[in-house]
């Protein structure tokens, strides 16, 4: 059985003190997920992790935005696993469009960070996903398998399920504009269809979220869908109030 998980990515917003304020306002809407079986997490900017992962429920799950592939060294403006892991953080988002688009992050990169990532015991959070142009031709489907195998090139069964996987059409991330329930699930299954392809049983095992514009209002439509997990929410993930109504809507 996997577990539901709801992921706010915050992006480049909020300050540390702002993040801390969220940190100290969330206590109780963890528990109430923890306790109805919802994995919950949150994803601040580099310098808001230690404010946030000291002040939030520790049943929170705290996520970087990105990490380096590297040990250590020349590598300005990075930041490496040894760090985060300094910071107790264990979980991160790699290769989110913004940074496929602004920074070069391709899925041949993401695979080595990923398997950084497990080497360090830690979780990795994969983004795949289309543009606009790509869906709009029908070639959907072609993409994302490409990034899915790209991602986890090399990666054993027992590895990929430590993997979880966001699938995001570039389209609806940010635009107000969310895939329907039945597009979210037909590219998720195929993914999973993938993953069955590469790991046969461990697929079922493989935790996959949808992220595009969700928002309390819609997350039940997703979560109805059989091959949904959860999901890694942007703007609605930013004010306690509305990732409260995020966690009330996956249990409806
Ligand atoms: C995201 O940042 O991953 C995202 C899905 O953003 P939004 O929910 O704002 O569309």
């Amino acid at each position: 059985m996997r577990k539901k998980l709801l992921l706010g990515n915050w992006k480049m917003n909020k300050t540390p003190s702002e993040a801390k304020a969220f940190a100290l306002a969330a206590s109780e809407m963890v528990d109430y997920a923890v306790a109805h079986n919802i994995e919950v997490g949150v994803a601040p900017t580099f310098v808001s992790l230690a404010a946030v992962k000291e002040n939030i429920n520790p049943k929170c799950i705290v996520a970087a935005q990105n990490v380096n592939e590297h040990d250590h060294g020349a590598f300005t403006g990075e930041v490496s696993i040894a760090m985060l892991k300094e910071v107790g953080i264990d979980w991160v988002i790699l290769g989110h469009s913004e940074r496929r688009e602004y920074n070069g992050e391709t899925s041949p990169v993401c695979n080595l960070k990923i398997k950084a990532l497990l080497a360090a015991d830690m979780t990795p959070v994969y983004c795949c996903g289309e543009s606009l142009d790509t869906f709009e031709k029908g070639q959907t489907k072609e993409w994302v398998s490409k990034q899915i195998r790209e991602g986890f090139a090399g990666l054993s069964a027992e590895d990929a399920k430590k993997v979880v996987i966001a699938y995001e059409p570039i389209w609806a991330i940010g635009t107000g504009k969310s895939a329907s329930k039945e597009t979210a699930e037909d590219t998720i299954s195929f993914i999973r269809g993938v993953l069955r392809e590469l790991y046969g049983e461990t697929a079922e095992e493989i935790r996959i979220l949808y992220g595009g514009s969700v928002k309390p209002a819609n997350v039940a439509e997703y979560m109805s869908e059989p091959d949904i997990d959860g999901a890694l929410v942007g703007g609605a993930s930013l004010e306690p109030d509305s990732f409260k109504g995020l966690i009330e809507g996956m249990l409806k």
